[in-house]
């Protein structure tokens, strides 16, 4: 398939805020936007298959109001970022691995796959043609929304047979502009976001709509998110919002399994695999919210800490269950957590040397 550019002048043309601290997450958007269309079955051969790869102005899409994704919720996204180096290049960090994620998402959502490879260079180029758009102070980034979506018109309950599949671009500010403060976790003993069989590993739109009641009764009573509990027993921790949860306890640093309940964070297998190059022992396994507390009432929880692409690394200050509230190393950020940040942003921004090829150059 071929990458069309249909780029005009008279494209909206917005500029980044002359004061990037007032970026916030997802607010504003870029000119422009790629995308490309599925058809199972259509009277010209050209429009068969993925077909109509173009970059193009940023704006509304038109879509009948009997689409699947309105009705069933077929649909499955992605977030990963573009970052500006000091040098004025623009790094993406490991974006085959929301690619190949998405594909994974899709999958289990009975959507058509695609070539991850040319989304890859569809992206890159819209980066590119995008590059002003970047910021530049620190911690700043381009963040980057793969979405797709079931298009036909059918109220019949079915995958469908046309899909859009289209990436929009928002340069997002630095996560902690006031510092990077340990924040305050509830954990959900009634609410949980996914089961054995269900769609937990997915990035699919409709778990987070699922979340959103749970995180609002934990933010009227003054919590930051909910930590997720396991839906068969209510006993094993799972995540935290749009992050994968980690604990220090001893000498061991442990996260929840890929179960099939869990997102498999692309910060956590990198936060894995530095710790693991770090000497550290880390254990992917079950670990019960009881386990959490008995470490955290013999002194041996140390740490704990969320992973996500938005904010890189977490702090957990302090964590409530049933009526008990733990205050995690005096509610200040650990030493590990403070380390494995510091050296995946430094990673990131290229202030440090990737050791493992995770950078993708854009430009
Ligand atoms: C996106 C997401 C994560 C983090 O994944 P990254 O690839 O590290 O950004 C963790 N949990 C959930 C539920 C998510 O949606």
């Amino acid at each position: 398939m071929e990458l069309k550019t249909e780029i005009k002048p008279k494209d909206k043309c917005g500029k980044l805020p002359a004061d990037e601290s007032t970026l916030g997450f997802g607010v504003i958007f870029t000119d422009h936007m790629f995308s490309m269309s599925y058809s199972e079955s259509k009277a010209k051969e050209r429009d068969k298959g993925w077909h109509d790869a173009k970059i193009g102005p940023y704006g509304p899409i038109s879509l009948d109001p009997a689409a699947i994704v309105f009705h069933y919720g077929q649909e499955v996204f992605e977030g990963m970022k573009a970052y500006r180096w000091k040098n004025d290049d623009i790094y993406l960090f490991r974006p085959m691995k929301n690619l190949e994620r998405m594909l994974a998402s899709a999958e289990r959502m009975v959507m058509q796959p695609f070539a991850a490879p040319f989304v890859l260079e569809a992206i890159k180029e819209l980066v590119k043609i995008e590059k002003d758009w970047v910021p530049k102070s620190p911690m700043t980034s381009l963040y980057i929304r793969p979405t797709y979506i079931g298009t036909k018109a059918i109220l019949g309950v079915q995958p469908s047979s046309e899909y859009l599949f289209y990436v929009i671009l928002s340069p997002v500010g630095a996560y902690y502009a006031t510092g990077f403060n340990p924040v305050k976790i509830l954990v959900e003993e009634k609410f949980v976001r996914a089961s054995p069989g269900g769609v937990g590993f997915t990035k699919a739109g409709g778990n987070y709509a699922a979340s959103l009641l749970a995180a609002k009764k934990a933010k009227e009573r003054g919590y930051t998110q909910v930590l997720w509990l396991d839906a068969a027993e209510h006993k094993y921790v799972e995540e935290v919002g749009t992050m994968n949860q980690f604990f220090v306890i001893g000498d061991t640093i442990l996260t929840a399994p890929l179960t099939g309940s869990i997102l498999p964070g692309v910060t956590r297998d990198s936060i894995i695999h530095m710790a693991k190059d770090y000497g550290y022992k880390v254990e992917e396994r079950l670990v019960s919210i009881d386990e959490v507390i008995t470490a955290s009432e013999n002194g041996t929880l140390t740490e704990a800490f969320g992973t996500g692409t938005a904010a890189v690394v977490t702090p957990v200050g302090e964590l409530c269950y049933k009526d008990k509230c733990m205050v995690i190393n005096d509610g200040k950020v650990g030493k590990i957590t403070q380390r494995l940040y510091d050296d995946l942003v430094a990673i990131q921004y290229g202030e440090k040397k990737d050791p493992y090829d995770w950078l993708v150059k854009v430009c």
